[in-house]
């Protein structure tokens, strides 16, 4: 009997000597060692009640422990759920509410908190600190360290990310077995990972990116992991020697190219970087190939779909592009009236191995998403040019539309970025009585840089449309962003909403 994720990922850990994790303080965690935790937590978690089907909702620190919870979950015919940690009381309500899970796993620290939220819902709630430790390690140590996988096909679900809602309730993704191993066999191919890759991982493991994209590529070839609780600069400057490849979103390689400890013979050595999960601005593409010589090499997806484009491995790496539709992907460009030409603006859709199932008891949702055809309506905007290298323009939310006309935030802002003294930049929509909305702009300065905003509008007068011109702009000290680094256009919104009332 088979069963598809287990068997590709976990299973081939048998007997490995090797390390599957490098953790911080330098030790060393086989792949054997791994995996014998695995069928451990297997055993707990069927003993604390879970079914095959069942899901296992997941709010803990990123941990070695954490991702055999992942395994020992898949193992198990069951259903793995990771919650932000960032997430209160409140929203772990909605997600325990929604999801019904048969078990809750949270941080010890959290868990009189949270233990009546659970209990409304019938959850059981076990607990796993920030180093692995708790109630269902404490279950899971007298367990035998073998478990036999229960059958699942492609087809059934392995987990269920909620996206992060940034307009209206999170709606829980459904990705089956066949959707992530599809996805991380074609990555793993792609960017040339093997059982000698060594992977600095310093993501999150409750979102896409570090736990499918960075953790199954590197369970499915067999290399190893250095395994950071997060991005920390000291940690990433002392361990980059033992990797070879790093996967990270843009602030990483931001963050790295503001440490002068970050420079070139530091970085010689590397495969491979790889950015996704927010915009890597193009200058940080040229700066980062100036200090090191490498060109990062930039992705895109989203919770629902893993992965949908890549810039190549071998070949033009673009900087601001997003790529080349994955092998297997089918992407198109469409406009109110059918699928665009080259260069045209339009919303992006995907199809493939790689698209969710569905959201979890929405179906409305995802039939306003999901085409019966299989084609998913991504929500972001973007053009494909004739080489099929994909530029997005932003979320189709984002799309100011100011007396009638659209008006592209990416357009405004990569002007604006170019302007002397301005960091960056997030160009938005605000009500506005005439117009409906009007565009505008909130700036930061670069460090040490008195940012004068009506300046930085004046510089770019002549080269905008009126029409696409911020009516205004504001300096502040930096921008809202979520854990995955992206710009959180919400916040800004709701922050100078007033702006253009009349009073
Ligand atoms: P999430 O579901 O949290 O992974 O967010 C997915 C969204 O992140 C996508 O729909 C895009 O809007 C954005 N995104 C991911 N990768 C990129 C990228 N390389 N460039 C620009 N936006 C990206």
């Amino acid at each position: 009997m088979t069963n598809t994720l287990f068997d590709a990922l976990f299973a081939p850990l048998a007997g490995r000597d090797r390390p599957l994790m490098i953790l911080p303080d330098g030790q060393e965690i086989s792949g054997d060692r791994f995996l014998r935790q695995v069928a451990r937590l297997a055993h707990a978690l069927s003993a604390a009640g879970v079914q095959p089907g069942d899901r296992v909702a997941v709010q803990v620190a990123k941990s070695p422990a954490a991702l055999a919870a992942y395994g020992a979950t898949v193992a198990l015919g069951a259903v793995f759920l990771p919650l932000n940690t960032a997430y209160t009381a409140d929203e772990v309500d909605y997600f325990l509410g929604n999801a019904t899970p048969r078990v809750f796993l949270c941080d010890p620290v959290k868990r009189a908190a949270l233990l009546p939220v659970a209990q409304r819902h019938g959850v059981r709630v076990l607990t796993m600190g920030a180093t692995g430790g708790g109630e269902l390690t404490d279950l899971a140590k007298t367990q035998p360290e073998t478990f036999d996988a229960v059958p699942r096909g492609p087809g059934d679900l392995a987990a269920i990310l909620y996206t992060s809602g940034t307009t209206g309730r999170s709606k829980g993704a459904m990705l089956s077995h066949g959707n992530l191993l599809s996805n991380a066999q074609v990555l793993a191919d792609l960017w040339r990972f093997t059982a000698e890759d060594v992977l600095l991982h310093a993501l999150p493991i409750f979102h896409t990116h570090g736990l499918f994209v960075a953790s199954n590529i590197s369970l499915l070839t067999g290399g190893s992991m250095i395994f950071l609780p997060g991005f920390d600069a000291d940690q990433v400057v002392s361990l980059l020697p033992r990797a070879t490849a790093m996967m990270g979103v843009p602030t990483f390689y931001t963050r790295l190219l503001d440490d002068p400890r970050f420079t070139r013979d530091l970085a010689g050595h590397m495969r491979l970087f790889i950015s996704g999960s927010a915009p890597l601005l193009a200058e940080t593409h040229r700066a980062f190939e100036d200090r090191t010589g490498h060109r990062i090499l930039e992705r895109y997806g989203m919770t629902e779909t893993n992965m949908n484009t890549s810039n190549p491995y071998e070949g033009d790496r673009r900087a601001g592009t997003v790529g080349l539709p994955l092998p297997g992907v089918e992407l198109r460009i469409m406009g109110e009236a059918g699928p665009l030409p080259p260069g045209e603006v339009g919303v992006i859709e995907v199809r493939g191995p790689n698209v969710f199932q569905g959201y979890w008891q929405m179906p409305e949702k995802t039939a306003e998403e999901l085409r019966a055809d299989g084609w998913f309506i991504t929500g972001d905007l973007g053009t494909q040019d004739a080489d099929g290298y994909v530029t997005i323009v932003g979320r189709a939310k984002d799309l100011i539309i100011t007396g009638g006309y659209n008006v592209y935030p990416k357009e405004v802002e990569l002007l604006l970025d170019e302007q002397p003294g301005v960091l960056e930049s997030a160009v938005i929509g605000l009500p506005h009585p005439d117009f409906g909305e009007a565009v505008f702009a909130v700036l930061t300065a670069q460090k040490g840089v008195q940012l004068d905003a009506e300046a930085v509008l004046a510089g770019i007068r002549d080269r905008l449309a009126r029409f696409k011109q911020p009516k205004a702009a504001v300096v502040v000290d930096s921008l809202p962003r979520n854990t995955m680094g992206k710009v959180q256009k919400n916040l800004l919104r709701a922050t100078h909403a007033e702006r253009f009332r009349l009073s």
